[in-house]
């Protein structure tokens, strides 16, 4: 049952159509059925009125001339009559027999006729018999003598009341008197059941029930069945004299068509009441549903709305056609326009700028043929105040239940304080960039200063050498050509330097090429040994594999070799009693597939580890600053690292560790930008 509903309720309008008009044809079928039976009833009810009394009247008339002709018979008895025997031998009385006999074949209803004399005695009658018949009540009987009496006293014929033999019975008393006297009686004893038989004709029976009902309102006849006592549309009408108490009852037959009429009027009524109850419930049901879907909406709708408030994104939806059909309150706060006038407003649109219209037109065309890329697209909204928007427009195709393409659906994000922000940060940041390249230019002067001062000093050096051996008698020839060989050298490394100055300058690629590290060492060793014998200070050098071939900027890995070791004579020189053995030490490890090169002094360690490769700090009279910075950049710039610590005997300890094959090295890497922030 529940599913045959849960069907009907799918298909509500057309179930309620159907349900509705069954309904009204039913109730239409039903009145128009009772109308009809009622009519009929009233019509039966007439006819049965009418028939009633003609049924009495015919009875009433039958017994009237039954009565007249035995009053008549019985005065034309002549008056000594009372003579004669049963033995019928007067002339008179078998005229009077035959005429009774004619009667009686006429109305089998009575059952006999008995002249009684005036004493109560039977003297003849009919039938004729020796013997009085059983059937028959004896003349003696006191409701017959009753009757006598009274039709005597009255002087008139009177009916007893009934004598209920094997039928109910009726005696007619008619007395006889003859100048005054009376003579005596005649008895007339009727058989209701056959006056009724024979006076109720075939069509009466045919339309009624007939029963016969004294005053006690026993049922006489018929004796079995006829009408129940309480039966429903029973007309009474009053039976033979007015004082026999006897009621004629009758009933219509109900017909067979009125049956199966009315049995179908009880069958729709039920249908219908049990029709509307079912459509009660199911409306019931439905309004439930109904109430339940509504309220579900109306939390939705009220959710929605809070959503759409919250919202600081602008919405917009467009139909086919490109019209607004729908805009969010973020979206009106965002243009400064009513919601009323954008709604139903077509290209070109009150926010579209004068100057980037043609722009903003090919969005609009874009997005209505679907081209809308996944992130969005920029364009620049004129506010209701005349200012100037930048705007981000995500578009999505709305659909309908089906799928159906309806419109467009756009999300406005004001990128405008966003995009001022670029600006700014893009101008901050050009600033800084040019600040910066300004401060690079000036380390990067003093870098090539630093780095050519040693090689111009020791020029000069040997310049001065020379020349007090060109000076010195005998002439120290030898001497004075190690000395300009020397110049030559310091000369040649000074061109160098300016050379990977400028390479870097030019962003170029470090040029590498296979070394071997332990050599790289022997140059800056030798251009450190005058230092090193002057403040009288040893340096090892503890390696495990002499060839040791790393891919490299030669000049640049020596710079950085130079640097640290003269970092660290300058430590160790910089004690008030330096230590003279193993003061300096050069560790070459070389793992798998990189090196490490670790220069350790016995030096006063390191003073500032967070200041140390920052450019320009110094802890020396006439230092600059430059050299560890420089050195980091050289190392990375060969996808290296360099790291200070503090060696665990004293003093510091310097490491590198690069790799032994060159890793790519992006051109556009400039190592001079690195050491103006080197602040790591
Ligand atoms: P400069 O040698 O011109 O000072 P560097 O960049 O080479 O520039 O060195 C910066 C500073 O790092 C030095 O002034 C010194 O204070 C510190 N430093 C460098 N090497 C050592 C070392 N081996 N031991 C202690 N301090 C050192």
């Amino acid at each position: 049952m529940p599913k045959l509903t849960d069907y009907f309720i799918q298909s509500r309008w057309p179930w309620l159509a159907a349900s509705i008009i069954l309904t009204a044809l039913l109730f239409i079928s039903t009145s128009i059925g009772w109308f009809w039976y009622t009519e009929q009833r009233a019509t039966a009810e007439r006819q049965l009125s009418l028939d009633l009394l003609w049924l009495e009247q015919s009875i009433a008339e039958s017994l009237l001339i039954n009565k007249k002709m035995l009053v008549n018979w019985a005065n034309d008895l002549p008056p000594d009559s009372s003579k004669i025997s049963t033995k019928i031998s007067s002339k008179a009385a078998e005229e009077f027999l035959s005429n009774v006999d004619g009667l009686v074949k006429e109305n089998p209803a009575i059952l006999s006729v008995d002249y009684l004399d005036k004493n109560g005695q039977r003297l003849f009658g009919f039938p004729n018999y020796l013997e009085r018949p059983e059937h028959l009540p004896p003349v003696s009987d006191p409701l017959i003598t009753e009757a006598v009496q009274r039709s005597l006293s009255l002087a008139t014929p009177a009916y007893s009341q009934v004598i209920e033999q094997f039928a109910p019975l009726w005696v007619l008393a008619i007395p006889i008197s003859n100048d005054g006297k009376n003579q005596g009686s005649l008895l007339a004893t009727y058989d209701l059941n056959q006056l009724l038989s024979q006076k109720v004709p075939w069509w009466f029976v045919q339309r009624y029930d007939l029963s016969l009902v004294d005053r006690n309102n026993k049922q006489l006849s018929p004796r079995d069945g006829g009408i129940p006592e309480h039966a429903n549309d029973v007309h009474k009408l009053s039976f033979g004299p007015l004082d026999s108490g006897l009621t004629l009852r009758a009933t219509p037959h109900i017909k067979e068509q009125s049956k199966i009429l009315l049995g179908l009027l009880a069958l729709a009524v039920v249908l219908l009441g049990l029709l509307v109850i079912w459509l009660l419930k199911i409306l019931q049901r439905w309004l439930r549903e109904r109430q339940a879907v509504q309220q579900v909406l109306a939390k939705e709708l009220r959710f929605r709305e809070a959503m759409e408030h919250s919202l600081v994104t602008g919405l917009l939806a467009f139909d086919l056609d490109g019209k607004i059909i729908y805009a969010n309150p973020a979206l009106c706060n965002l243009l400064g326009l009513t919601h009323e006038s954008l709604l139903g407003s077509v290209a070109p649109f009150p926010f579209w700028p004068l100057d980037t219209r043609e722009a903003c037109h090919q969005a609009h065309q874009a997005m209505l043929q679907g081209e809308n890329p996944a992130n969005g697209r920029n364009l620049q909204f004129l506010h209701a105040d005349g200012s100037i928007l930048s705007v981000r427009l995500f578009a999505s195709p709305l659909v309908d239940g089906n799928s159906n393409p309806t419109g467009w659906m756009a999300s406005l994000v004001d990128i405008t304080a966003e995009r001022q922000a670029a600006n700014t940060a893009r101008e901050r940041d050009e600033l800084l960039q040019h600040t910066s390249r300004l401060a690079t230019l000036a380390e990067f002067a003093s870098g090539i200063a630093h780095e050519l001062n040693q090689p111009l000093a020791a020029i000069a050096n040997y310049s001065a050498a020379a020349d007090s051996f060109l000076d010195a008698s005998p002439m120290q020839t030898k001497k004075v050509q190690e000395a300009v060989r020397r110049m030559g050298e310091e000369s040649r490394r000074a061109g160098q330097i300016v050379h990977s100055m400028r390479s870097f300058i030019q962003r170029r690629t470090v040029q590498h090429q296979a070394h071997n590290l332990v050599k790289l060492l022997t140059e800056p060793m030798a251009l450190l040994e005058p230092m090193l014998q002057r403040s009288n200070i040893s340096l090892n050098v503890i390696r495990f594999d002499q060839d040791i071939v790393i891919d490299c900027d030669a000049v640049m890995i020596e710079q950085v070799l130079f640097n640290l070791i003269r970092n660290a004579i300058d430590a160790v020189a910089a004690m008030d009693e330096p230590t003279v053995s193993e003061a300096i030490t050069v560790h070459i490890i070389h793992e798998a597939d990189c090196v490490v090169v670790s220069v350790c002094d016995r030096g006063p360690g390191i003073a500032d580890h967070d200041k140390l490769f920052q450019a320009f700090y110094t802890t020396k009279s006439e230092g600059m600053g430059l050299g560890l910075a420089i050195c980091r950049t050289v190392i990375e710039s060969h996808g290296g690292r360099l790291w200070a610590e503090d060696n665990p005997g004293g003093g510091a300890r310097f490491n590198f560790r690069i790799p032994c094959t060159a890793v790519s090295t992006e051109s556009n890497f400039n190592p001079i930008s690195r050491v103006t922030t080197s602040h790591e």
